[in-house]
Formats: C-alpha cells, sequence, structure tokens
C-alpha cells in the first residue's frame, strides 16, 4: 500500500545524520545483507530485446530530434541558435540510457540461478540500490532507492542480477506502484522463492519541481509476498534490516 510521507528537509537531514550508519545497526542474525552501492551504475544492455513491448512502427531517430526541436520552440526558444543545435541530438541520445528498459527482458535475467546454496535458506537482503526512473505522467525523473529481499527456496541468483531487474523495470515509464508490483512478481514468478519483499522510496519531480512544488516528500510502496506477507516476524526483519521502522509498510 502506498503513502507519501512528508518528511521536510530539514527533518530527512537531521534523520540521516542520527545514530550509526546504517551498516552498524544492523542486527546481528543469520540474514545475508549486501550493500550494493557498487551497481548503481551498471549498464543496462540491450541484450534480450524479445521481450521489449516497443509497438510497431518505431519512430526513426531523426523524427525524435525533430520531435524535440518542436518542443524547443513550444518551450519559447529557438532550437536554430548555437547552444540549442546539438540538443535534440544530445536529448535523443540521453532517452536511450533513460529508458532503456524497454530492450530488457527481466525474466530473462533471473532464469540463470544457482542451487548449490548448501542450505543457504535465510533471507537475502540488498538494500539501497540506486533507483532512477521517470513518472509516465510527466516524463520527469523518479529518484530513490529500493530494498528487495527474497527467502530461498533452495534457489538463489546472482545479487547483480537482482540489481538489474530493478533498472530493467525503472528505465521506462512509470509509476512507482507498479514498478514495485513489477519488480516483486517477477522475482516470485521466476525464482519461486518461499517470499518477496520490494520497498521503494522516491521522490518525484513532478511533485518537486512543478505542481504543488512539495520538496522533500519521499513515496514509499511496499510490495510483501508469501512468508513476507503472512509471517510478521519474517517482514519485521526485513523492515529492521532496511532501517525500516520508520514507516508502518503495509503489503
Ligand atoms: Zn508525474
Amino acid at each position: 500500500m502506498p503513502y507519501v510521507s512528508g518528511q521536510g528537509r530539514t527533518g530527512g537531514e537531521r534523520r540521516r545524520r542520527a545514530g550509526p550508519p546504517r551498516s552498524e545497526r544492523t542486527p546481528k542474525g543469520t540474514s545475508r545483507t549486501v550493500n550494493i552501492e557498487t551497481f548503481r551504475a551498471a549498464p543496462v544492455r540491450a541484450e534480450s530485446a524479445s521481450a521489449s513491448p516497443l509497438p510497431e512502427g518505431r519512430p526513426s531517430r531523426a523524427e525524435a530530434e525533430a520531435a524535440v526541436r518542436t518542443l524547443i520552440r513550444w518551450a519559447g526558444d529557438d532550437p536554430d541558435r548555437e547552444g540549442l543545435r546539438d540538443t535534440p541530438a544530445r536529448v535523443v541520445r540521453a532517452y536511450e540510457e533513460f529508458f532503456a528498459g524497454y530492450a530488457e527482458d527481466p525474466v530473462a535475467l533471473l532464469t540463470r540461478s544457482f542451487e548449490e546454496t548448501e542450505g543457504y535458506d535465510e533471507m537475502v537482503v540488498l538494500r539501497d540500490i540506486r533507483l532512477e526512473s521517470h513518472c509516465e505522467h510527466h516524463m520527469v525523473p523518479i529518484i530513490g532507492r529500493a530494498h528487495v529481499a527474497y527467502l530461498p527456496a533452495g534457489r538463489v541468483v546472482g545479487i547483480s542480477k537482482l540489481a538489474r531487474v530493478i533498472e530493467a523495470y525503472a528505465k521506462r515509464l512509470q509509476i512507482q506502484e507498479k514498478l514495485t508490483a513489477q519488480i516483486a512478481n517477477t522475482i516470485q514468478d521466476v525464482l519461486q522463492p518461499k517470499g518477496v519483499a520490494v520497498v521503494i522510496e522516491a521522490a518525484h519531480q513532478c511533485m518537486t519541481t512543478r505542481g504543488v512544488h512539495k520538496h522533500g516528500v519521499t513515496m514509499v510502496t511496499s510490495r510483501m509476498l508469501g512468508a513476507f506477507r503472512d509471517d510478521p516476524s519474517t517482514r519485521r526483519e526485513f523492515l529492521s534490516i532496511i532501517g525500516g521502522q520508520r514507516w508502518q509498510v503495509e503489503g
């Protein structure tokens, strides 16, 4: 269940400064926690275009650049002045990065899993994964963090693959609720673990730079499946690992 928490900028900064770093606050337990900041810059490779939901008749690059010129003119500027001359080409290249997820197949990313786990059956948590997406209503950035956990049922998957599943869905036009559900459902469907949990906290620039101009507002969405939905202690352990005591996260 999504909700918007109105944390003012100062409140957020105070909260971030309070207490020891999160890694030191992690409770001692059997859970495996991996900080995967390093995956933030992992490129999304277009290697399985088969799953792309792109409709037929994709416009050409020249058509896309012409559309950017139109938007520049509509904004009130001259696309032929020196500073803007190469802008349509740059914008189209940027779009290739922003929306690289359409060329990714998230299911294929997870199909290679490992069964030699020595019976490891405790929670696997990836937390603080940098999330960059674009709101499908205004096409402006959604910037935040994702936390993903699953409870293996005999099979585990490479942790970079989980991060790439997040990227594959994030690098599309999105709403946060759908993004959260897509990530959780895909991991559940392909890996078939005992449970999956996904929490995303993100700021939407359509809310901070236009419209209501509410700076510092973070939207939190969660999707809990299997044991994370049914077993309060499993859910508590996950929320405690990701530092989620401050949220009333519901399935
Ligand atoms: Zn929006």
